[in-house]
Parts: C-alpha cells; structure tokens; sequence
C-alpha cells in the first residue's frame, strides 16, 4: 500500500497549482517519503543511495540537526533586531573556518539572497556594475543574477547578456587547446580576462567584480587549472574589481583538503557566498566578508533581512559545524573522494567511453564521450546511466554544457560501504548500457 497521493494524481496537481516551468527528476519520477542519511526512501519502501543531493551534506534528517532545530524552534525565534546569543555563535563559528582576512558575516535565506546581497555589498565597495563571469555559470534566480548566469541567458527563454556583463571562458583543462602545455593552463585560460578587463579600459570603464564558483559546477564538475584564480584575482584587482567566491554548491568542506574549495587554489576573495549544505536542508544562506567591504556597504542605508540569521537558522547552523568537526567529515570526505577517484579511474581503463575524470573530496564528475580523440560529447550515453542507476536505486546527476558529466555530490557521511556500492552500480550499468546503445 503506497503513502498518500498516486504519482500520475501528483503530476496532474503540480500541472495544474505549480509554476509550470519547474521540471521533475528522471524519465520515470519518484516520490521520496523519508530520508536517513545516505538513503532517500520512496512510497514503496524502495531505498535509494542519495549521491547527488548536495543540500544534505551530514546526510538527510540528521539527529543531531532535527534535535537543534526542535529545541531552538520550540524556545524562541524572532528577528535580529534583538540580542541572541546564536547568532553572535555562529558568526564566530563560520568566520574562524575561513581565512583571516574574511570576518564579517551576513545572514540570508537562500544561495540567490546571499549573491545578490555580495552584489549590492559590491556596488557599494566599487561604484561599479561591470560583471565578469564564466561561461556557463549559474549563480541564482533573481533577474540580476540570471544576468550574470550564462547558463539562463543564453539558453532558451533567455535573452543574452547585458552590457555590463563580460563572459570569460570556462578554463576546462580536459577542453584546452592541445598545443597548450598543462603548467600553462591556468595562465592560458586567464588570458580570457584580461582580454574583457581590456576591452572595459578601451571605453574608458573597469571591472566592478568576478564572481566563480570555486569548481564550476554547472559547466560539467571544472576543476580549475592550478593558478587561474591566482591569476584572475590578480588581474581583477589591479584593475578595481573585487573577486567573489560562489561557494553555494562546493563549500563547507565537501573538497576535504580544505574547508572552501577557492583554498585550493591559494586565493583569498573579498567576498564569499554560502548556501545549500550550510543548513544540511534547512533553508539558510550566508555571504563572509572583508572589514574594508563591509565598510564601504555601511552608507547610510540599514541592511535588515526578517528571516536571515533567525536562531532557529543559526541553531542548526552550529550543528552542522559540530557534526562536521567532532566527526571528521572532512577527513571522511577526502579519503572517500580519493577512494572514488581510484576506482573511477580503473572503470576508465575498462570504459572506452569515459573521457575524463575529476574530483576532490566529494565533488565528483565523469564526463562521459562517443571518440576519446575528438572528444564528442556522449550525451545519450550519460542521460541512459543517471536513468539507469536510478533503477538500481543509485541518485545521480548529468551536468555541463552537453549533458555528457555525471555529477556525483555524495553527503560527508558517506562510508566505504556506500562507495563500494556505488561503483558496483556505476560498472553494471556503464555495461548495460553500452550493451544497448552498441
Ligand atoms: N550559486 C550556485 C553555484 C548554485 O548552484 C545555486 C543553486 N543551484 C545558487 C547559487 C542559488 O542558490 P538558491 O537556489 O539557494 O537560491
């Protein structure tokens, strides 16, 4: 007997009550009823192994967050307009993570809300509206974020860039021209901002920001060359600009090695932004930045956000922070990553159709090909595994400008237990599917 509403009743009612350009997951949809740890659970019973989630990152419905949560929820919650002592906690907590330039907090409610408020925070510090970006980035659903995001704008229903927005080319190494030598990249790659920064001089104008997710997500799991953010800060700076870390998807130790994944690259941005795991589900956002910005936003003008920061919010914030440091899921979270790699790395040896694959603690990508040479996107090939290890109750995800990456953002938690039965079903249905395309 299956739990509440049929599905087809379900898809008929979101068709009807639901902003109709919302999509549904997988060829066939599912409908999870609970969640625990690793494991989303459907009307049926079924468990499914959540390697694509990203928001759940202590895993889903963790005790010590519900209990967090619940108490706090059932004390107190207000606005930030009087003293608590949470907020002033978690404001510690956070910023001791981060480098010892980033001091402030601010508190918002979603990833959207905290790029917005490192725009505003932005404009404010530069007089600028000058945007470089990355080509197919997404960074948030309001309209000026969709203005800086290349993956809506230049898609359909989008409308093209602005003019204050400049795009930069994703500095994807497995895409680089061939005559370029691998120390080379990051400053190859480069190259393609200070060519937008010239052209902004060339009119008399500069740069307001740059903004990147520390791993382009979007764009296919890019692991960025080594020095580029050194080199793009670099070039951004001197000619005015501040530099903003999107940390929405790759932050709070996912990469392992560090607790922000722009550390990989030996970089310090003025303004960082934070959302989806901060809260393991919980609906909290945050932007971390520099005395010298924070300065420069207090104009005049107050900064007031009702829900943002609340201590229902910032409770469970500091539970998160707990669950990750008392349990080391940041050490968990390399050693599993590095596990991964090794074991998609001999799947290569035996899949002709994998290209190329990257990853740092559990931020994962495959990006699947048709001809290792030309390399041909294997788009077909990718949708055909995400659906397939969907029937062998595997969540993941395709990603990147052809649909050819399968994205894995597995939670912290993850065990070796869970990544043995993750490749076992990455090797049957990589089989089974080159069995059936031929
Ligand atoms: N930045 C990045 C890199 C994201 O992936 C997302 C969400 N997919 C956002 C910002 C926006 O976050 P939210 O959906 O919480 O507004």
């Amino acid at each position: 007997e299956r739990e509440g509403r049929s599905h087809e009743e379900i898809v008929r009612m979101r068709r009807e009550l639901l902003l109709p350009n919302l999509s549904i997951s997988y060829e066939k949809p599912i409908k999870f009823v609970r969640g625990e740890g690793v494991w989303l659970i459907d009307d049926g019973g079924r468990a499914y192994l959540d390697c694509f989630n990203n928001v759940c990152h202590i895993g889903h419905a963790h005790p010590a967050v519900v209990e967090a949560m619940a108490k706090q929820a059932g004390t107190l919650n207000t606005n930030t307009r009087y003293l608590h002592d949470n907020i002033v906690a978690y404001a510690e907590r956070l910023t001791a993570t981060l480098p010892k330039e980033l001091t402030v907090a601010g508190f918002v409610n979603s990833g959207s809300e905290a790029n917005s408020l490192a725009l505003r925070m932005m404009r404010a510090h530069t007089g600028r509206e000058n945007a470089i970006t990355l080509d197919w980035s997404y960074h948030g659903t309001t309209q000026e974020l969709i203005d800086i995001s290349p993956y809506k704008f230049r898609r359909k229903g989008g409308k093209g860039p602005k003019p204050h927005v400049h795009v930069a080319t994703v500095p994807d190494s497995y895409r680089a021209p061939a005559d370029w030598p691998l120390e080379e990249h990051g400053r190859r790659f480069a190259e393609s901002v200070a060519e937008l920064i010239s052209a902004m001089q060339a009119k008399g104008e500069g740069p307001g920001f740059f903004i990147a997710e520390s791993i382009p997500s979007v764009a296919g799991q890019v692991f960025l060359p080594e020095g580029y953010l050194r080199e793009v800060y670099r070039l951004v700076r001197e000619a005015g600009g501040v530099c903003i870390a999107d940390e929405v998807q790759v932050g709070f130790g996912r990469v392992g090695s560090h607790w922000w994944a722009f550390e990989t690259q030996g970089v310090v941005p003025d303004i960082v932004t934070m959302g989806k795991p901060i809260g393991d589900g919980h609906p909290m956002a945050a932007v971390v930045t520099t005395r010298e910005v924070t300065e420069s936003f207090n104009n005049g003008m107050e900064y007031f956000n009702t829900f943002g920061g609340n201590p229902v919010s910032c409770a469970i914030g500091l539970a998160v922070l707990d669950v990750i440091e008392s349990q080391d899921l940041r050490g968990n979270a390399l050693a599993m990553g590095n596990y991964l790699m090794d074991a998609f790395r001999d799947m290569q040896k035996r899949h002709e159709v994998i290209g190329d694959v990257r990853g740092l603690g559990l931020f994962l990508g495959i990006e699947l090909v048709t001809d290792r040479k030309s390399k041909a996107p294997a788009t077909e090939f990718a949708r055909a595994v995400s659906n397939g290890a969907r029937r062998r109750g595997v969540l993941m995800g395709t990603e990147g400008p052809h649909d050819n990456v399968l994205k894995m953002r597995p939670p912290m938690i993850f065990s070796k237990r869970d990544a043995d039965h993750l490749i076992a079903v990455l090797e049957d249905t990589f089989a089974d599917v080159a069995r059936t395309l031929g």
